[in-house]
């Protein structure tokens, strides 16, 4: 009977894992319920590890063919480089994450790393290469070494204790009576969504992706914490191509370019200085956001 358990209970864990994997990335992107609909091609080949430069050239996007979500995007994150994208609520910004990890194939354009066009690459390679920290992480109802060691199951012991104090969690685990065993998630303890998002930081840090995609949190974060992911954000984007999709403006400051999406097209681009001069979209946002932050603190100064 042993004989036959061992290899039953592997596959309940294998099953276990590949659920949860589904899941988180699924979740990630909102696409649950939906089915996938990419496909590797017979010729896919894999893509090389390494410096990766991203480009989205001409792309033209829609869910559903009666209503086009983007329109002739065109910008590129050079290697290493980071552009952040911002915009209202339902202009397109995740959809551009989507399209990057290929959860959908464009329908005019193409997505390119380094070059070659993301649709004759195998998905494993693709998806090995990106690393994503989402809005809302989810969290395993299981230690928080686990929760974190997810990131590359094969990891050793130290490489996920490096991982957490590169995402500063070294001094919140050692609070916790249990330690890196604290129970976490729906059954154990529950973390603020600042808490989450450094997890999701260490487990990305594992991953150890050449491409990063930071999905800032719509929810309001008091200014500490902010600024706290900001810095560990900036870690994490170090030497990788990173994709931001921002709500807060005070995230994009020092990207290379930021790009303003409306209603799928780019309405503006450039950096920070150079778009706070233009006065107009950005610089707008940026004084509404400045308006909200003087109310806040005056709020909490009461
Ligand atoms: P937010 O800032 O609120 O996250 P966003 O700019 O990231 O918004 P997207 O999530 O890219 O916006 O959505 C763009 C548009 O596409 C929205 O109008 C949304 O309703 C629509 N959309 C998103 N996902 C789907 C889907 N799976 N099927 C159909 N329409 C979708």
């Amino acid at each position: 009977l042993i004989q036959l358990y061992i290899p039953l209970n592997f596959l309940g864990v294998l099953y276990r894992e590949i659920r949860q994997a589904l899941t988180d990335i699924e979740r990630m992107f909102g696409l649950m319920g939906t089915h996938r609909e990419v496909a590797d091609a017979p010729t896919a080949g894999a893509l090389a590890r390494g410096p990766a430069e991203v480009r989205f050239e001409q792309v033209g996007f829609a869910y559903d063919p009666s209503r086009p979500i983007l329109h002739a995007v065109d910008f590129c994150i050079p290697a290493g480089a980071t552009v952040a994208v911002v915009g209202h609520s339902g202009s397109g910004k995740s959809t551009l994450a989507r399209l990057l990890f290929r959860f959908y194939d464009v329908q005019q354009g193409a997505v390119r790393i380094n070059g070659q066009d993301i649709r004759q690459l195998t998905q494993d390679s693709l998806r090995a290469a990106i690393g994503i920290v989402p809005q809302d992480t989810v969290l395993f109802n299981d230690t928080l070494f686990y929760n974190i060691q997810y990131g590359r199951p094969e990891a050793s012991r130290e490489e996920v204790e490096a991982a957490a104090r590169a995402a500063q969690l070294q001094d919140f685990i050692a609070r916790l009576p249990d330690g890196w065993q604290t129970r976490v998630g729906e059954r154990g303890l529950k973390l603020s969504g600042g808490e989450k998002q450094r997890v999701a930081i260490a487990r990305t840090l594992l991953k150890n992706p050449d491409i990063l995609i930071f999905d800032e949190a719509t929810s309001a974060l008091d200014s500490k914490t902010e600024k706290a992911i900001q810095a560990q954000l900036d870690a994490a984007a170090r030497g990788r191509t990173t994709l931001i999709i921002a709500h807060r403006l005070s995230t994009v400051m020092n990207a290379d370019e930021i790009i303003v999406l409306d209603q799928g097209h780019i309405l503006e681009r450039g950096s920070h200085a150079e778009l706070l001069a233009r006065g107009g979209a950005y610089a707008q946002m940026w004084a509404l956001q400045l308006e909200e932050r003087a109310a806040e603190e005056e709020q909490t100064a009461a």
